[in-house]
């Protein structure tokens, strides 16, 4: 009997030179994919981040505005490990996030801003695979950021973002779902992994909330295995792999 095939991932189009990240709370981009913003930023491309809350619900010992303003502090933190400079807060509620209109509108806000070729958000889909639930926020914010990639384009979805000087950008060329159960492209990790690492460390005292482990050990076997684990589909190079949805 022969092993069944293992699918290969795509290498991501690397034709780009600005992508912006769109996701629900500080540390989604850390727990995975901050690799792949190392290796993009170290090509000396622009990269920008967009958090929709500033995870203010997160902690269970701390009360939300002190959690926020620490969590946006870390967030920035671990922004500039990756190469990352520009981090905006659209201030939806952390874990009540509603899909519809108003989170549209803000993202297609952020991408006429922006301009970006390439828009990275986290999975958007019901599970992270097979049963384990993904969050009501990740799912409002993926779904919302695929869509918004459209609006951004349209003149008259939104005109009132017309009216404030933020004309239409028709140019996304793809959305990259992060975390997504059925990956089809992937980014080489190798480079920007132990970057990815500290990146993630600066959401200490989120970590040290969540486990009594070591937060550098933590921190390390966590993405080692997601990127090893992605490798054995990508030639066995350790990668962030992406669900690549082509506009
Ligand atoms: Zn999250």
């Amino acid at each position: 009997m022969t092993e069944p095939a293992i699918s290969q991932l795509q290498p991501l189009p690397d034709d780009w030179q600005r992508a912006l990240a769109v996701v629900a709370h500080p540390d989604d981009l850390e727990y995975g994919c901050a690799a792949a913003v190392a290796s993009w930023t170290d090509a000396g491309r622009e990269v920008s981040y967009v958090l929709a809350t500033r995870g203010e619900a997160g902690i269970d010992t701390l009360e939300p505005a002190r959690c926020a303003a620490l969590r946006e502090l870390e967030q920035r933190a671990s922004a500039a490990v990756v190469g990352v400079s520009e981090v905006a807060f659209l201030d939806h509620g952390d874990g009540v996030i509603e899909y519809g209109p108003a989170l549209r509108r803000d993202i297609a806000a952020a991408i006429r801003r922006h301009r970006p070729e390439l828009v990275v958000t986290l999975n958007h889909r019901d599970t992270w695979g097979g049963t384990v639930w993904n969050t009501p926020d990740h799912r409002a914010v993926g779904r919302a950021t695929l869509d918004a990639a459209g609006d951004a384009g349209n003149r008259w979805i939104f005109p009132e973002l017309t009216e404030q000087g933020l004309e239409p950008w028709d140019g996304v060329r793809w959305v990259a779902v992060a975390g997504s159960s059925s990956p089809t492209h992937a980014v080489d990790a190798t480079a920007g992994l132990e970057r990815a690492v500290r990146s993630l460390l600066e959401h200490r005292t989120y970590i040290e909330a969540l486990t009594d482990e070591d937060p550098e050990a933590y921190a390390r076997t966590l993405l080692t295995g997601f990127a090893e684990e992605t490798g054995k589909r990508f030639a066995g190079v350790p990668a962030v792999a992406f669900e690549l949805f082509p506009r």
